[in-house]
């Protein structure tokens, strides 16, 4: 059933990069594995899946512990008490989303001798349940971030709010996009964007996402 799956998401991806003209291989599919067992995670690896998401480190240890060759994202909410395992185990934070956070980042960095690797975390929606950055407060962040020089920016995130219809979120990611464009500088160009989920990942690389955040569509309902 995985196998199928994956198939599936994969051709909806290439469609989605076809339509709107873009080069597939700019786009990275990163299975979020939360609540799906270590033995489904292998199978994943197996089948060629490099790319892989966990949004709490409680649940993710165990699974990076016994597989640590694979690409680890962490795309949950971060508290700074954990930024030094994240940092440890995870190749990539996608949810940098408040100015603490990146100083415990910076410090955890210096530290352990290495860089952060992060997205600013975008609310764009404005939905107060969600983390992230009023859009009006990404330039001084960015401009912040400069002077922590453990911290690498690589892009942007964002979470669409929840909806029926997928095309109802493409002003999100279109945003989104218009963030990167507007706030890259030769310095930070900002290239990934970390954007779409099962219900909307197609509308997502559409719209330009570099990193398409996948967990139901591969490995079906969490029941956990
Ligand atoms: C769970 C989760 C996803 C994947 O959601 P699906 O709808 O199962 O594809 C993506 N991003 C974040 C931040 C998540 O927590």
């Amino acid at each position: 059933m995985l196998e199928e799956n994956l198939r599936q998401v994969k051709n909806n991806i290439l469609a989605a990069a076809r339509r709107a003209g873009r080069d597939p291989g700019k786009i990275r599919l990163v299975a979020v594995t939360k609540t799906v067992g270590v033995e489904t995670v292998r199978q994943a690896a197996a089948l060629g899946l490099e790319d892989f998401g966990e949004n709490r480190l409680q649940e993710a240890r165990e699974k990076v512990r016994l597989l640590p060759q694979l690409r680890w994202h962490f795309i949950g909410h971060l508290q700074t008490n954990k930024v030094r395992d994240v940092l440890r185990s995870f190749s990539l934070i996608h949810s940098l989303d408040r100015y603490s956070l990146a100083e415990a980042l910076q410090r955890w960095g210096e530290k352990l001798d290495c860089r952060a690797r992060v997205l600013v975390q975008v609310n764009i929606s404005g939905e107060e349940s969600k983390h992230g950055l009023d859009p009006q407060e990404l330039p001084d962040f960015l401009e912040a971030l400069h002077d922590l020089p453990r911290i690498v920016v690589l892009g942007l995130m964002t979470m669409a709010p929840w909806v029926d219809n997928p095309e109802e979120v493409r002003p999100v990611f279109r945003r989104l996009r218009e963030l990167q464009q507007k706030h890259r500088r030769p310095e930070m160009t900002l290239p990934e964007l970390s954007m779409g989920m099962t219900a909307d990942y197609t509308v997502a690389v559409e719209e330009g996402a570099t990193l398409v955040r996948v967990g139901t569509a591969l490995f079906g309902p969490r029941t956990g």
